[in-house]
Order: structure tokens, then sequence, then C-alpha cells
């Protein structure tokens, strides 16, 4: 080393905190500069005991130390992707706990396998303690890899604890910046990100995820705790200056700290979700079977007030074709729910619980509503309007009230009776329910049997019935189709409808072939995927 380059490093290494270390596998030997831990590497031959500050390291960082120290040595026995290491740790000094950095470089062979290492152990900067404090908070905002590496740590350094994922959001936070502005919206965020930092203490981590999404990780004692922690945070967070709001809460309980992040905060987000908009709860804690009970009654109940209100219920219309001509004779309105966070939630999962608890009458009184809505559209557009048939659920059959609000529905919208057919499922016979079929009959409206062939309903329901149109049952079609001995009861079943003089439309239809076979059968009217899927109607208004 020649004159310049041996002051250059005394200089480097006057610094009698710091310490640098060079270490060659072949050689397997290794050097020290620096006065700080030489008398700890005196005497050994292990290159990585140059490294056995371990000591000396603050035992709330041993964790963090020994993952460290242990991918070195994985390095240099099996190999490892990095060029670098870093680990930041308290050590022991003299003037007891300080923040210290310890760097390595590697060289490796084509194995990958470390073959010269140099590093330097550096006691950090106030800079640097303080960004390493804040590390997380200020870059974990939006980079999910920081903040991972950050949850990664704090298991490593707490293994025996419990840590929970609290994940939550502004409620209508879009109504806060229509009613004060975006820039009053945006203090708002920033205002909720500066109130976290300080309610915050530094082993919990906390990251803005989107615009009002935001995750805190925390270790917790029991799930006591872990409440009365999320209800300091809330009486904390739900307000700014005089503006006050509500926040939900998802929480994920860690059970499995091998888990990756993603998923666990995946899973504080479900949990969340399941009670958006819900007014009496705001926070929910993520369980196991909570993907299934996510459309469950307690979530519709609790949901769908709200969902009716800020016009979730959304209709789509699917159409219905003549199979000879293949032209686009009506559709049929079928509900959708359109939820903000969760999407398209499909009828099968709410309808059976709306039926339950009597929703579905609001339900199809709005959709009625829409439906007369479109006509009304069409018209005024000067449209040839097509009819549209809706879901008429049988809890509406239990009382007269049906008809009343058919005659004031079309009469508000001005639309004539033949444009709104009605769509009812015949199962069970029951003389009150006969009688209110027979009423909406004699007021002149078209009346198609749903589902015939499913279940309950029997040929037996033909007899003198009121139903002007038979829908032939998807799943009916569908299973019957597959069998030669099948396919004679569907045509069967259609030439006797026919006889009897009703029509026929069949539900589900999805194949050319399909299609074929019930037209020869004498089945004009089909509906299904093969012809179009429902569709929202803006959709609908450009098959005219
Ligand atoms: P539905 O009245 O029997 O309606 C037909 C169902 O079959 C619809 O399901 C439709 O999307 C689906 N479908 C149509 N063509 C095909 C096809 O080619 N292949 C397959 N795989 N499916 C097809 P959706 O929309 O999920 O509705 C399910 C049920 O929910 C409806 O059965 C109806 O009973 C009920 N529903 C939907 N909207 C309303 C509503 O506004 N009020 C009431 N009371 N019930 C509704
Ligand atoms: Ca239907
Ligand atoms: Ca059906």
């Amino acid at each position: 080393m020649g004159d310049v380059q041996q002051k250059m490093m005394n200089i480097l290494f006057s610094d009698p905190k710091s310490m640098f270390f060079y270490w060659n596998c072949k050689e397997n030997s290794w050097q020290v500069f620096g006065d700080y831990i030489s008398r700890m590497v005196s005497d050994t031959e292990n290159p990585l005991q140059v490294l056995l500050v371990k000591d000396l390291v603050l035992p709330e960082d041993k964790n963090v130390f020994e993952i460290f120290m242990s991918q070195i040595e994985k390095g240099i026995k099996i190999g490892i992707e990095e060029h670098k290491l870093e680990v930041q740790c308290h050590l022991n000094c003299k003037e007891g706990f300080q923040w210290y950095k310890i760097i390595t470089r590697f060289i490796k062979n084509e194995q990958k396998q470390i073959v010269e290492m140099a590093g330097s152990l550096e006691p950090m900067t106030d800079i640097e303690i303080m960004q390493k404090k804040q590390m997380v908070h200020i870059t974990m905002d939006r980079n999910p890899q920081v903040f991972s590496a950050a949850v990664r740590e704090q298991f490593a350094k707490y293994p025996d604890d419990n840590f929970a994922f609290i994940q939550f959001d502004v409620e209508k936070f879009k109504m806060i910046n229509e009613l004060y502005g975006e820039d009053v919206g945006t203090e708002v965020l920033a205002n909720i990100l500066d109130t976290l930092k300080s309610l915050c203490n530094k082993e919990q981590l906390y990251a803005r995820l989107s615009a009002d999404l935001f995750m805190v990780v925390t270790k917790y004692q029991d799930e006591k705790q872990l409440v009365e922690f999320i209800h300091y945070l809330e009486s904390h967070l739900d307000h700014y200056k005089d503006i006050h709001y509500r926040l939900a809460f998802g929480v994920y309980l860690v059970t499995e700290k091998t888990t990756e992040i993603r998923h666990m905060g995946d899973s504080a987000s479900l949990a969340r979700k399941t009670i958006k908009g819900n007014a009496l709860q705001n926070i929910a804690f993520y369980k196991e079977d909570l993907k299934s009970t996510l459309y469950s009654r307690k979530f519709v109940e609790d949901n769908m007030g709200n969902a009716l209100q800020t016009g979730q219920f959304v209709m789509y219309l699917q159409p219905k074709y003549s199979i000879a001509d293949n032209e686009m004779i009506g559709a049929e309105a079928l509900v959708r729910w359109i939820h903000p966070e969760l999407g398209t939630i499909s009828p099968i999962n709410f309808i059976p619980v709306l039926e339950e608890n009597g929703f579905i009458v609001k339900l199809d009184e709005y959709m009625w509503e829409q439906a007369c809505i479109a006509i009304r559209r069409w018209i005024d557009e000067g449209k040839k309007p097509v009819p549209i048939s809706v879901n008429v659920s049988r809890v509406h059959l239990l009382k007269d009230q049906l008809i009343i609000t058919l005659k004031n529905l079309l009469e508000k919208y001005r639309i004539p009776r033949e444009l709104l057919e009605l769509e009812i499922t015949e199962t069970v016979q029951n003389i009150n329910i006969d009688r209110v079929i027979r009423s909406l009959k004699k007021e002149g409206y078209t009346l198609l049997m749903d589902d015939f062939g499913s279940g309950a309903s029997s040929l037996n329901t033909l007899k003198n019935t009121p139903f002007d149109v038979i829908k032939i049952d998807r799943e009916f079609l569908n299973d019957f189709i597959e069998s030669e001995r099948g396919q004679k009861i569907i045509a069967h079943t259609i030439h006797m409808t026919k006889d009897i003089g009703l029509d026929l439309i069949a539900e589900g239809v999805e194949t050319k072939e399909q299609a074929a076979f019930l037209q020869d059968c004498g089945c004009d009217m089909a509906q299904g995927y093969y012809y179009a899927k429902p569709m929202p109607i803006s959709n609908f208004d450009e098959l005219f």
C-alpha cells in the first residue's frame, strides 16, 4: 500500500467508532481496520466472527441481526442473489446502545457463492436514525415492498408476539370532496396520515395504501386490547376540524407469520368490505369462512337498504329472440347488485334473503319502475319499444297491493299495459295466490310462468291456468336436452303447451343446436347466452 493510500486509510479509519473489514474465502484471511471492535475480533479464525458483534446487539434487535448473519452464511455455503446486504441495529457502546449500520458487499463465484466480502460497521448519523424511525412511514406510502419488508422485520424482531393488520378507509369520502371541495378532501387525508404518525409508536407500522385507504400493523395482547386501540385510533382520526366522518376497520389477526404479507393485507381488506356502509358496525375481524359468508344473510340485510338508496341495484336487460327470424322481440329485466367495493353481486346471492325478509317487495317495485322508465324513454325517443318482462316475487302475491302499485306505475309513465309483462314462478297451489294472479290477468297483463319444468311446477298447473306464456326453465332444458329420452319429454311438453293455446319461450339457450331443436319442437322464442347475456341498458339501447 502506498503512502498516500495509507494516509487515506488512516483518516478513514480514524473514527474510533467505525470498523472496516475484508474477508477472503480462498485464503481464509480477514483484515479488520478500526479500533472499535478490534478487541472483539482479536483471536478468531472464523471470518464471520468479525461480525460477532452479536453479543453487543440490543436483545430486541437480535432477530434482525441473526437473519442478516444467516443470509451471509447461506451466501458462503450455497450462494446468494444479492451483491450487498445491510442491517441496522443497536450496538452496545461505552455510551450505551447506539444505532449502527453494518454493510457488506460481496464478490461471488459462478455459483453465486460469496468468495470475498468487504464491509463496514458504522454508527448511523442523526439524520439516518431519524429516517430509520420514520422510514417505514415515509417510504411505505404506496410502496408495498418497503411495507412488507418493514412488517417482516417486526415479525423477526418479535417472533412470539401477536400481530394484527388493521385496514381502514373513510366512508363516503367522495361526499367530503363534493361538499367541501377537493382541497379540503386532500387536507383530511393528509391529516389522517399526520395524526397516525403521532398515534403510532415506533414499532407500529402504518401506511397509506391509496387515496382514503390506510393500513396499520401492530402487536397486540388480546382482542379486547386491540379493539381498544382501534377505538383510540378512531377517536382521533374520525374528524378534521369540524368535519366528521365514519371510518370502517377490517382486522386480520396474523396466525401464520410465514404467510405472504400481501395476503394478510387482503384478508384485512376483505373483512373491511363486509361492513362497508353498515351503519351499526364499523370494525370487522377476518374469519376463515368470510369469503363464503360475504354475501351472507347478515351482509345482505346490513347493506340492502343503503344499496337501494344509493342506486347499487341496477337493471340489466336480457333480450328475447324469435328463433325463426332471429329478431329481438323483448327483454327480461334482471337485477344486478353493483357494489362499490365488491363489484357485481349475482341475484342468486341475495334474492333468497330478500324474499325471506320481505325486502324483495321494495326491490321489485324499484325494478318495475326502472323498466317503465326505460320504456317511456324509448317511446319518447321515437324507438319502437319492445315489452320488458319483470320478475314478480311470490311475496307480492300474498297481498292485493301489487295491483295498485303496478297500475300507478303504468299511469305515472303512461305505459301501454302490453309493454310491461310479469314473470311469476308458479310453485305450490295456494288459493290466495291464485286469486291475485287471476286479478292480474283480468287487469290485462301478459303473464309468464317462470321456471316451468323445474321442481315444483307440474303439468297440473297448466289446467285452467291464467298464464299466457310458459317459460321453460334453463336447468330443465339443459338437463333434459342431454338425453334422447329427455329430448322427448321437452318435445312433448312443448307440443302439449301449444296445444292448449299457450305461448312458449325457452330460457338459458346456449347453443345453436339447442335453438334449432327447440324450433323443431315448436317453441318460437328463446332467451339465453347464445343470443345475448343480460346487459346494462346502455348496451341494450344499441340493439335497436
Ligand atoms: P330467472 O328469472 O330464471 O332468470 C334467468 C336467469 O338465467 C338469469 O340469472 C339469467 O342471467 C340466466 N341466464 C339467461 N340465459 C342464460 C344462459 O344462456 N346460460 C346461463 N347459464 N344462464 C342464463 P340471474 O340474472 O342470475 O337471475 C337469477 C334469478 O334471480 C332469476 O332467475 C330470478 O329468479 C331472480 N331475479 C333476478 N332479478 C330479479 C328481480 O328483479 N326480482 C326478483 N324477484 N327476482 C329476480
Ligand atoms: Ca325470470
Ligand atoms: Ca329460471
